[in-house]
């Protein structure tokens, strides 16, 4: 089983926002939902990308002149990559002197993983954490998620699921059975305003969450509070409406909009398109509180 492999963009360690404690967070590479208001775009694709940063970038060129494939040119900023060309080879990665260039994403074993993780055992000891997988969609890697817990499970390790949820019932079974908590994302209660944000439908969703909840896991269920997209006062009562009806003992965790990710959009040549849309308003960060607490859920709104 050591020898299952998947695809990772990031292994975090010392992260204290994916569950309890101190925790090391593997990010899986690979994501069918297409939200716009996505902070971790290169999680969508699950091939490995190239990614740019202009800000350390000292525009030397070499990247230019190593490129086999010519995919790169210097330009005033810094340099312009065509990446119907590119095949991420590496290249300009390895030889760019300002590392401003960077592969995301590698197919890394179980074994490979576990040796990150086993580094802050005493970390996890001592705060309560743990291990989070984290996406892209942990349910597109069912097989290599549920091998990871397994083996946090034999070591005593505290394993959290962070899942949008959308997945084969086999897939979420697989990691129901070794995970300790899930972080399970409800971003539409409308299946046809689902289907159309976030490409996928509603129902396969709502089935998980029966499966998780019949599990007998804990459950967080992460709310991502849009404006204009979902913050309405009558979707937030839909969602507090459902997931009582389905997992009455979750805590509700609502996670307001940033542009945190904005930037990473056009480092990995993607166009960002919520550019001109606001933050939640402190108005509706207390609406949304009052409709979750008034359905008898625990609720916290993260800054
Ligand atoms: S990763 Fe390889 S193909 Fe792509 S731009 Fe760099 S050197 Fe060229
Ligand atoms: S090699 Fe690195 S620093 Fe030099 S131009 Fe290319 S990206 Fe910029």
């Amino acid at each position: 089983m050591s020898s299952i492999e998947g695809i990772v963009f990031n292994i975090q360690r010392y992260s204290i926002d994916d569950g309890p404690g101190i925790r090391t967070t593997v990010f899986f590479k690979g994501c069918p939902l297409r939200c716009p208001w996505c902070s971790n775009p290169e999680s969508q694709s699950p091939a490995p990308q190239l990614q740019y940063r202009y800000t350390s970038c000292k525009k030397c060129g070499t990247c230019a002149g190593v490129c086999p494939n010519g995919a790169i040119t210097v330009t005033g900023d810094g340099i312009s990559i065509d990446r119907a060309r590119c095949v991420v080879c590496g290249t300009c990665v390895r030889e760019c002197p300002a590392e401003a260039l960077t592969v995301k994403g590698e197919r890394m074993s179980v074994n490979q993983v576990w040796k990150v993780i086993r580094r802050d055992a005493v970390y996890y000891e001592t705060s309560g954490g743990g291990v989070t997988c984290s996406g892209g969609e942990i349910l597109a890697q069912p097989d290599f998620v549920a091998a990871i817990f397994k083996k946090c499970r034999e070591e005593g390790i505290h394993t959290c699921a962070d899942t949008s949820g959308f997945g084969s019932p086999e897939a979420m079974r697989a990691v129901l059975e070794y995970a300790d908590l899930v972080y399970f994302d409800i971003k539409h209660m409308d299946p046809r305003r689902h289907e159309e944000l976030m490409g996928v439908p509603l129902d396969t969703i709502i089935d998980n969450l029966r499966l998780a909840a019949g599990s007998g896991v804990d459950i967080t269920i992460r709310v991502p509070l849009i404006p204009e997209y979902n913050s309405s006062e009558e979707n937030m009562e839909a969602t507090a409406a459902m997931v009582r009806g389905i997992a009455p003992s979750a805590a509700i965790s609502v996670l307001p909009y940033h542009k945190y990710g904005a930037n990473k959009y056009a480092s990995i040549g993607m166009e960002y398109a919520l550019d001109e849309l606001r933050e939640c308003t402190p108005e509706e960060l207390d609406r949304t509180r009052a409709i979750f607490e008034k359905h008898g859920f625990e609720c916290t709104v993260s800054k």
